[in-house]
């Protein structure tokens, strides 16, 4: 049951605040409803929940032309230049920015809709083939650079997942190295304030190391079939 997984789920964000000093309203939980039907997302949106994730541009687009009204969404997934102009109307948050190419493409087209894109760069805290982001700390910089120099961006933030594993150390490791990496651009005179990490395995872990948007599928919707 929708409802009661969400409930379950608001106690251990909680709980996990409370353990590391944090309120609850510094962090938002985002629903991530990849393949799941408009009539389950309706549940959701009854529930409470008001931020929904999609990772395909798609299916972000066909839910946002039937769900909009009072709820936003998040574009979560990797996305190629040539759908951009998929999620630029529905997105409210673009997490996946990886490249300059794509920082430029996104620019672009929130021209074109008289837009200032909110965005996140994504970053590749582990060593998985699987997983997209920008790794290496010059790049980071020129990409974050660059973005702040568009007129139609807002660069507000970092997204990572962490590596697949049971491993706590590990995962504090990614989730760490991404809050330490906000520091640092901070520090150097970027205005880095979300950092989008955590979801159904991971996300105590994530709000001990500062997440401010947690990424959540499974533990709201069970398993899916994919
Ligand atoms: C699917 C997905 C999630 C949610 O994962 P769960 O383990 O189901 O909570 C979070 N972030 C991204 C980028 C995803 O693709």
């Amino acid at each position: 049951m929708i409802s009661e997984n969400i409930k379950r789920l608001e106690e251990k964000i909680l709980k996990a605040c409370e353990l590391s000093g944090r309120k609850r309203e510094e962090i938002t939980l985002i629903a991530v409803t990849k393949n799941q039907p408009v009539e389950v997302i309706k549940l959701a949106i009854q529930a409470g929940i008001k931020n929904f994730g999609e990772n395909k541009a798609q299916e972000l687009r066909d839910k946002f032309e039937i769900l909009s009204d009072n709820i936003y969404w998040h574009f979560i997934g990797h996305l190629q230049t040539n759908k951009v102009k998929y999620v630029i109307k529905a997105a409210e948050l673009i997490h996946s920015v990886d490249s300059i190419k794509l920082a430029e493409e996104i620019n672009k087209k929130a021209l074109q809709f008289n837009k200032k894109q909110k965005i996140l760069l994504e970053i590749k805290t582990s060593d998985e083939a699987t997983k997209f982001g920008l790794k290496d700390e010059k790049e980071i910089f020129e990409t974050a650079n660059y973005c702040f120099q568009c007129s139609n961006l807002n660069l507000i933030g970092l997204m990572t997942m962490a590596p697949f594993t049971n491993d706590e150390k590990l995962i504090k490791k990614s989730f760490e190295q991404l809050r330490k990496l906000k520091e640092k651009m901070n520090n150097e005179g970027f205005s880095i304030k979300e950092l989008s990490m955590g979801m159904s395995n991971d996300f105590e872990i994530a709000i001990q190391e500062g997440a401010t948007m947690l990424r959540v599928g499974t533990a709201i919707f069970g398993e899916r079939n994919n």
